[in-house]
């Protein structure tokens, strides 16, 4: 979350959303003009006297506008042979334009700059004259317009790299130049500075379950609501999908952060409503003072983190940073800034393992397998990401990640690669069986998709099924409902009884590698052999994973096993490696895999 190693330069930033709308008054200069029976003369000096001067207008006795002396044009005739002796001794008049472009104080220089590109371009050079109620107010010229123009975009642009497009507020980056800036001044004048890390909780159950267009209302909702606890010196930023930061400048003590912090918590309480229902969403915030807390931005932001991670353990509260939560999470914090990162930098990619039909030797499914590639740590073990995400409430990010990837792929090699009953195999961790949010979010997926719910299996350890409680069994049902498959990874190694097993609404077992090993060590596949006929008792589909030797693979096709899956046959694979192979196995009528180690014919 914050970035320790960017030094940020406090900016200034321009005021973008003008509170009255400029007009050409605001434009135009208010140069005096000339009257009509003034000499050419008097022009002359006015121009001499003001290199930049750029034209002048001429007005009637009531001010009404008659004409415009452009500078350039007036000084090139005065050039002219006796240009000089005839002109300056006449009024104005006759050197002036008689036909000036004359525009209220209430056009828009939009309307303005329309309006001279369209048919009047030749007044972007000799300028033009603005009128209050038909008096002479100001002169503008080409010049002032373009840069007014030129400034809004600027403004504009600036406005777009520096807020976040949905809700208006701040962004990550001009956040920390808000935070550079508020600490720069409290080291001068010995102020201090809070500032806000705020997590909203369950944001996705809100989005899987009454579509993101809710949660996008929520978010915008979440940020005025923070604002209307605020004073107009304060910040509130959004830095990423539900995470908001604020920043309290100029405080008196260090406890009014806490203060703030907490009716920021109240305000967000109070329930939302969208389509004729209401519902609530929390948050949890994390809070840390300079400099009671940090000496500068990067400490600032990491306490505030380490704050907001605490407060996130028990949701919907709001926590002070104490040097304690360093020193209990100085490594799940890390876990959780990184995960996060991970996830927003799309660094988390998804490889595929062929599944293979013993009766068949083709390939039947997939089983989708985590992948993530760190810049500082290369790749981290899959095992250890899960872990990470689970222990920092992350997990639901992943899961969604893979599915994204995966289901989309996988109708495309059904298509493309002539696959039609390519089944996906989906590894779901145990502790979104027990948050509950599992079920909303595939039942999007698979309606947004259309991926056929019977092509699509679940991979359960087994020791989470043994560890689950009341509502793991429910997800179950739910799930079973959906139509999607069931079946019990590294099964074996969690001690499930068989009546236990029996009542679990699961439709296939994975037998543990560790017992596929078994069959060339020494149990010789007894258990291994166990196992198999435990699961087909049960009238399940029994796969043996991590197969690496034609002995194996000849034990568990002898004893009955369904599927295969392991190293000799494929490796996981990127999606592009995993589509070739696809594609070289459909089309041949008789392709099988030569079960002799050789891997794919
Ligand atoms: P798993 O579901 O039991 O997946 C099989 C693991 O064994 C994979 O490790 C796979 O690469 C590896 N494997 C496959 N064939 C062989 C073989 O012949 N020999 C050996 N030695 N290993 C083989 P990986 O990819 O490192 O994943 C480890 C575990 O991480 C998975 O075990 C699964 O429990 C978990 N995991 C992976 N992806 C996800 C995911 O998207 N979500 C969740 N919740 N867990 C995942
Ligand atoms: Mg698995
Ligand atoms: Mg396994």
């Amino acid at each position: 979350m914050p970035d320790a190693g960017r030094s940020s330069t406090p900016v200034a930033t321009p005021t973008v959303q003008t509170p009255v709308r400029t007009t050409l008054a605001d434009l135009a200069t208010a140069l005096p003009p000339l009257e009509t029976h003034a000499l050419s003369m008097d022009a002359y000096d006015a121009f001499s006297a003001d290199q930049r001067l750029y034209a002048l207008a001429v007005v009637d006795g009531e001010h009404r506008p008659v004409g415009i002396l452009n500078r350039f044009k007036f000084l090139e005739r005065l050039s002219r042979p006796f240009g000089r002796d005839l002109l300056t001794r006449q009024p104005v008049e006759r050197s002036m334009d008689p036909a000036p472009l004359v525009v209220d104080e209430h056009v828009s220089p939009d309307e303005l700059s329309t309006m001279l590109l369209d048919d009047a371009a030749q007044y972007i050079f000799d300028g033009f004259i603005v009128t209050r109620e038909g008096r002479y107010l100001g002169i503008g010229t080409g010049f002032s317009l373009v840069r007014h123009l030129t400034d809004r975009r600027q403004a504009t642009l600036f406005h777009m790299a520096h807020h976040d497009s949905l809700t208006g507020a701040p962004n990550r980056q001009l956040f920390g130049d808000r935070l550079a800036q508020a600490l720069t001044r409290a080291r001068r004048d010995g102020s201090e500075v809070g500032l806000l890390f705020l997590d909203v909780d369950r944001l996705k159950v809100v989005n899987d379950t009454l579509g993101h267009a809710v949660g996008d209302l929520v978010l915008k909702g979440v940020v005025s609501r923070i604002t209307r606890e605020l004073r107009e010196v304060d910040t509130v930023a959004r830095l990423s999908g539900d995470e908001f930061a604020v920043i309290l400048p100029d405080l008196q003590a260090s406890a009014d952060a806490e203060r703030v912090a907490e009716k920021v918590l109240n305000a967000l309480r109070a329930p939302y409503v969208a389509h004729d229902a209401d519902f609530n969403v929390s948050c949890s915030i994390g809070v840390a003072v300079y400099p009671a807390d940090a000496a500068n931005e990067a400490g600032l932001q990491r306490a505030a983190d380490l704050a907001v991670y605490e407060a996130k353990q028990f949701r919907n509260t709001v926590q002070r940073f104490t040097s304690d939560i360093q020193h209990t999470h100085p490594t799940t914090l890390l876990a959780y800034t990184s995960v996060r990162r991970a996830l927003d930098d799309r660094r988390i990619t998804v490889h595929y393992q062929p599944q293979v039909d013993v009766r068949s030797r083709r390939i039947i499914g997939v089983e989708a397998l985590v992948r993530w590639h760190d810049p500082a740590r290369g790749d981290v073990p899959a095992m250890d990401l899960i872990r990470l995400a689970e222990d920092s409430g992350l997990i639901t990010g992943v899961t969604e990640r893979v599915l994204a990837a995966a289901l989309p792929q996988l109708l495309e090699w059904k298509r493309l690669a002539g696959h039609r009953e390519l089944a996906l195999a989906v590894n779901v961790s145990g502790v979104q069986l027990r948050d509950g949010s599992l079920v909303s979010l595939l039942e999007r997926h698979l309606q947004v998709t259309g991926f056929p719910a019977s092509d699509l299996e679940l991979e359960i350890t087994e020791t989470t099924l043994m560890l689950g409680n009341a509502s793991t069994a429910s997800t179950l049902k739910a799930l079973r409902a959906l139509g999607v498959r069931l079946s019990i990874d590294d099964f074996g190694t969690g001690y499930s009884s068989l009546s236990r097993l029996q009542r679990l609404p699961v439709t296939g077992v994975k037998i543990d590698r560790t017992f596929v090993q078994g069959i060339d060590g020494d149990d010789s596949g007894a258990l291994a052999q166990a196992i198999l006929l435990m699961g087909h008792s049960l009238g399940l589909t029994v796969t043996g994973e991590g197969v690496e030797t034609p002995h194996q693979l000849a034990f568990l096709e002898s004893h009955g096993c369904d599927v295969l899956q392991g190293y000799l046959l494929a490796r996981p694979m990127a999606a592009d490696a995993c589509g070739d192979l696809l594609r070289r196995s459909s089309g041949v009528p008789g392709f099988r895999f030569e079960f002799d180690g050789s891997g794919p014919a």
